[in-house]
């Protein structure tokens, strides 16, 4: 599904001296490529604070750690995510609110919000999915008129922007109270082990959480609130450092694989492709997933797999129907887009070394299958 080493070869000298330094100070934890990591981030976003943690499930779950929220306090997110996002939710004891997503840009559904929203209701968690920015102003909206927090879910969009109707546009996961990513290997930012952020514009937030990935630490061995122990490591740090000056680049190859794709299977009528957006980067294509309507869909993933392409189903499941977020509140006719969706998606190789021969192999093959 992705190529790190296609993209390592291209980027091996700065990335190898990146990691040279690291080794030669010796500074593995809390390094100085740390810090510059924090402000070549801050600076890339346009948001005054980053917190680099040590993965993305981190991420969200200090994120919530630092808004004053209350175990059974209600936190609203899509049904059709990674199970991190519903995970930290539970583990810290809120009550996760499952709802529906929308057919046109696979994310959490504005209407489904608004009929979830309860007097228990504290936050909503949206998930920038496939890396396509969710309908962040109409979300912004919701919150405010409802007194609630927004927490992004930003780890498959970094880069990616969100558009206002006054035509202004911010980056996908500073746009909520606290936004959270992960630069686990495969994402559109990948280090070469595990890495997440937190993402903040509020300064009071912003100091809390730097207390909250150590060990509620503020002064050295004075603990004011419970902690984690959550880093991002020196070597990672330099990894991404190497790799950030590149992001725009990379998403932008994302985006061009993606343009070719849909306009190979586009007009098919067993296929709906994802649109192409020519204007604002909305969608920076951490996936790249198409909907297989009226044929078989596993039928064409085991023809892809047979010929050597590799595809996925992201998500096969959705989250309601997990043993784990059981709820008998959840009612099947509340989810009629994530149980279409789970049927139907199928998500083709993407990432920032595919050429045309490989693509067009890759969608003759599925054109093949489905004739
Ligand atoms: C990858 C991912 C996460 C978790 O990130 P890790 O770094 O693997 O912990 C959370 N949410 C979504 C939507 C993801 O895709």
């Amino acid at each position: 599904m992705v190529d790190l080493k296609g993209q390592y070869d291209q980027i091996k000298e700065t990335v190898n001296a990146s990691i040279q330094e690291v080794l030669d100070n010796t500074a593995y934890i809390n390094g100085p490529q740390v810090h510059a990591f924090q402000k070549n981030l801050e600076e890339y976003l346009g948001c005054k604070h980053v917190i680099p943690c040590a993965n993305g499930t981190d991420a969200l779950q200090i994120a919530m750690m630092g808004l004053d929220l209350k175990p059974g306090d209600e936190v609203i997110t899509a049904d059709f995510t990674f199970a991190a996002t519903v995970e930290v939710i539970a583990l810290l004891q809120l009550t996760p609110v499952l709802v529906d997503v929308n057919l046109f840009n696979m994310n959490i559904d504005i209407d489904a919000i608004k009929k979830a929203i309860t007097p228990k209701t504290r936050a909503i968690v949206p998930v920038h999915l496939f890396g396509r920015a969710a309908n962040m102003e109409a979300i912004m909206e919701i919150a405010a008129q409802h007194n609630l927090y927004v927490i992004e879910d930003n780890a498959q969009a970094i880069g990616a922007n969100c558009k206002f109707s006054d035509g202004s546009k911010r980056k996908a996961g500073t746009i909520g109270h606290v936004g959270a990513t992960s630069f686990f290997p495969s994402k559109n930012l990948g280090a070469y082990g595990d890495g997440g952020a937190i993402f903040t514009n509020d300064d009071e937030l912003a100091h809390k959480l730097r207390g909250i990935v150590n060990h509620g630490m503020y002064v050295r061995y004075h603990h004011d609130v419970v902690g984690v122990n959550s880093r991002l490591d020196s070597v990672q740090a330099a990894v991404l450092n190497a790799k950030l000056p590149k992001l725009d680049e990379y998403n932008r190859a994302r985006q061009e694989a993606a343009r070719k794709y849909t306009k190979a299977l586009s007009g098919h009528k067993n296929i709906i492709a994802p649109e192409i957006c020519d204007v604002c980067d909305c969608h920076v294509f951490h996936q790249y997933t198409l909907r297989i309507v009226g044929a078989d869909r596993n039928g064409l993933m085991q023809h892809l797999l047979d010929k050597g392409i590799p595809c996925a189903i992201y998500y096969p499941i959705p989250l309601h129907a997990q043993k784990a977020y059981l709820d008998p509140r959840y009612k099947e006719e509340d989810f009629p887009v994530t149980n279409l969706l789970v049927n139907e998606v199928i998500s083709l190789p993407m990432h920032t070394e595919l050429d045309d021969e490989q693509i067009q192999f890759i969608t003759d093959s599925v054109l093949e299958f489905l004739k």
